[in-house]
């Protein structure tokens, strides 16, 4: 029974296996293997006489993204507390967060004695709400992280001149759209501090990993002593057998190094970065454009001449239930999942909504400061409106063969059609 939705019983649309992701080739085998046979499997380690892989990718990352300075860390998390702390943000200040986003992106926050304030989000990009940013901004406002999250730019324009009004910092979390471009210019490079994490699932992956990017020398030097507990690059060659750090002491560190795998691995995997997401704005237009034939689905992406460069990461289907019966967005979300054979990922809900962002549960926090990051407080009703209408695609999907595009689309019909015979 073609005609029987595969939630049912019935055959699914799709057969083929999708491509894998992380993607490797022998190319990546030897890389790690490289280092693996090196015998320095981290900064720490003593110098081989060839420069460390670290510092390899911290270099070629900040000139990928267009600015002088790139410091690896263990993860994206970690990269927004160095970020944040390399500004001097800290104990009572208060950071401007997007309502909808990954729950790391108050943590980070939190955990550095600072209170999230969370203002609601653009109906049609999911990322920050300008307007609503601006009237949230109190004199212990001290920087804003602006996320730009599933296949959308934050509106650089509008929080860049914000920015410059105010005198806040901007933090630019890239950790969903890494080699994007805003007029030209690759996402991470306009904010004064960028960041991104190389976590499994995105576009440029080392399992975990993260990386902070600045045009700032002197940030450059507080973001390298942030991740290595105080010490930074000693000036002068490196002799082997011996130390490459050398012990400053400025700043108050932690240990966020990342390791000669990770970093070996995002110096080979950084080489694919731009094909990879030209393959996947190809086959994203392409869907789009069946979606367009079907109707009642539409994609969440900013549609705007400033983005040069758009990436997908994941790609948010946002549906209009009339076209499928009424059937709720749990249900047309397992009904594709089923068609195609391939998780699709609901949207998270509004952090003042969200299981996994819940600081009260913390002994991290006094109760005074339990107060002050308790979420009742704030009004989302844009992000919580966009949660409950939208699923996601993962990006791998969109590194298929075209004739998958079709498909994608062939199962969105299939069940539309189930759901008004019903
Ligand atoms: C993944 C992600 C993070 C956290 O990165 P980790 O490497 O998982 O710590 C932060 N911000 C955004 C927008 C993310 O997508």
């Amino acid at each position: 029974m073609k005609s029987m939705l595969a939630l049912h019983g019935g055959v699914p649309v799709v057969s083929e296996p999708w491509p894998q992701w992380p993607a490797w080739d022998e190319h990546t085998e030897e890389a790690v293997l490289r280092v693996l046979r090196s015998g320095r499997w981290a900064i720490s380690g003593m110098s081989t006489g060839a420069p460390s892989e670290e510092r390899r990718f911290g270099e070629a990352f900040a000139d990928f993204v267009g600015v002088p300075y790139g410091v690896p860390v263990v993860n994206g998390s970690a990269a927004l507390v160095v970020a944040l702390e390399s500004l001097g943000v800290g104990f009572g200040d208060e950071v401007l967060v997007p309502g909808l986003v990954w729950v790391a992106c108050a943590s980070a926050v939190a955990r550095i004695g600072a209170r999230p304030v969370l203002v609601d989000i653009e109906p049609d990009t999911f990322c920050m709400c300008p307007s609503s940013a601006a009237a949230v901004m109190t004199s212990r406002t001290r920087a804003i992280l602006l996320v730009h999250l599933y296949s959308s730019l934050a509106d650089l324009d509008a929080f860049l001149a914000l920015s410059e009004k105010t005198g806040v910092p901007i933090v630019e979390d890239c950790s969903q759209a890494h080699g994007a471009k805003w007029r030209g210019q690759r996402v991470g490079s306009l904010g004064s501090v960028g960041t991104f994490s190389f976590q499994n699932s995105k576009l440029l992956t080392a399992g975990e990993g993260g990386i902070v990017v600045s045009k700032h020398k002197s940030l450059y030097n507080a973001l390298q002593q942030l991740r290595s507990d105080g010490r930074r690059w000693r000036r002068g060659p490196s002799v082997e057998g011996f130390p490459d750090l050398e012990e400053v002491g400025e700043w108050q560190g932690y240990n966020f190094c990342m390791t000669e795998f990770q970093a070996a691995l995002l110096n080979e995997r950084l080489q694919h970065l731009d094909e990879e997401n030209e393959r996947r704005a190809k086959n994203a237009l392409l869907l789009e454009s069946y979606l367009a034939d079907i109707g009642h689905v539409t994609l969440i992406r900013r549609r705007d001449g400033r983005v040069t460069c758009p990436t997908f990461y994941h790609l948010p289907f946002k549906i209009d239930p009339v076209g499928f019966g009424g059937a709720d967005i749990d249900t047309i979300r397992l009904a594709l999942q089923a068609e195609l054979g391939l998780y699709l990922e609901p949207v998270d809900p509004p952090l003042n909504k969200h299981v996994l962002y819940q600081p009260r549960l913390s002994r991290r926090f006094n109760t005074l400061r339990k107060t002050e990051l308790d979420v009742r407080c704030f009004n989302l009703p844009r992000a919580a409106e966009l949660s409950t209408t939208c699923f996601t695609l993962p990006h791998h999907a969109l590194l298929a063969h075209s004739t998958a595009m079709r498909n994608i689309a062939e199962a969105f019909e299939k069940i539309k059609r189930h759901f008004f015979k019903l």
